[in-house]
C-alpha cells in the first residue's frame, strides 16, 4: 500500500518517516469546567487530515497509529484497576475510533469497558455554536457497573461539553472518574 501523506511505498497507511515527523505527541492537559482533568497529545490542527479518515475504510488503521503513537506511552501512568471507557463506541461504519483508541490502552492494569456509555443523540456537532451543543446534549447512557475507576476516552475535545457531560452521567452511578484522555485538542495551538 502507499502512505496516507508522502504515497510512498508503506505497509502501513503511514510511512515511518511521516509518523516521525507529522506525529511526535505533546502531552498536554486541559481543565474543563466541571474539573475533569483531559490530556491531549496533539493541537487538532496539526493532524486534521488524519482526524478526518475515521468514516473511511482504512480509518481504523490510521486510529491505530494515531494510537500507537501517543497513547502508549501514556499507559504506565494509569491507575491500577482504572476501566478506560470509549465515549460512544458505536460500530456504525464498520468498527468504532474510540473503541479502537481505548483498546490501544489495555495493559495488565487497565481494562477496556466497551459498548457501555452511548449518546442517545448523536446530532452532528460540526461547525455548531456552544449554544446550539449545550440545547442539544448528548443524553448519555451508561449501562456499566457502578463503583468501578474509569479514565474516559474520545478522539477529539472541543468545547468539552461532551466529557463533562459523561463525566457527570458516569459520576451519578459512583463511578470515579479520573480523568479524559484524547488525541486532539481543538482549543490549543501547536
Ligand atoms: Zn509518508
Amino acid at each position: 500500500m502507499r502512505c496516507h501523506v508522502c504515497r510512498s511505498v508503506s505497509f502501513l497507511p503511514l510511512c515511518k518517516t511521516c509518523r516521525r515527523e507529522l506525529l511526535q505527541p505533546e502531552p498536554k492537559t486541559r481543565r474543563l469546567d466541571n474539573g475533569l482533568e483531559v490530556i491531549s497529545f496533539y493541537a487538532y490542527d496539526d493532524i486534521e487530515p488524519f482526524l478526518l479518515t475515521k468514516h473511511l475504510p482504512h480509518g481504523w488503521a490510521i486510529y491505530r497509529i494515531l494510537a500507537k503513537e501517543s497513547f502508549s506511552s501514556f499507559k504506565r501512568n494509569i491507575e491500577s484497576g482504572t476501566m478506560a471507557i470509549p465515549i460512544d463506541d458505536d460500530p456504525k461504519s464498520g468498527y468504532s475510533h474510540t473503541a479502537i483508541l481505548a483498546r490501544s490502552l489495555k495493559s495488565a492494569t487497565c481494562k477496556t469497558l466497551y459498548g457501555k456509555l452511548h449518546a442517545q443523540n448523536r446530532i452532528s456537532y460540526a461547525g455548531r455554536s456552544k449554544s446550539f451543543r449545550l440545547q442539544n446534549p448528548r443524553n448519555f447512557l451508561y449501562t456499566g457497573s457502578a463503583g468501578i475507576k474509569a479514565l474516559l476516552v474520545d478522539d477529539i475535545v472541543t468545547t468539552g461539553f461532551t466529557l463533562m457531560e459523561a463525566g457527570d452521567i458516569l459520576a451519578r452511578h459512583d463511578v470515579e472518574v479520573s480523568g479524559a484522555i484524547v488525541l486532539a485538542d481543538a482549543d490549543r495551538k501547536g
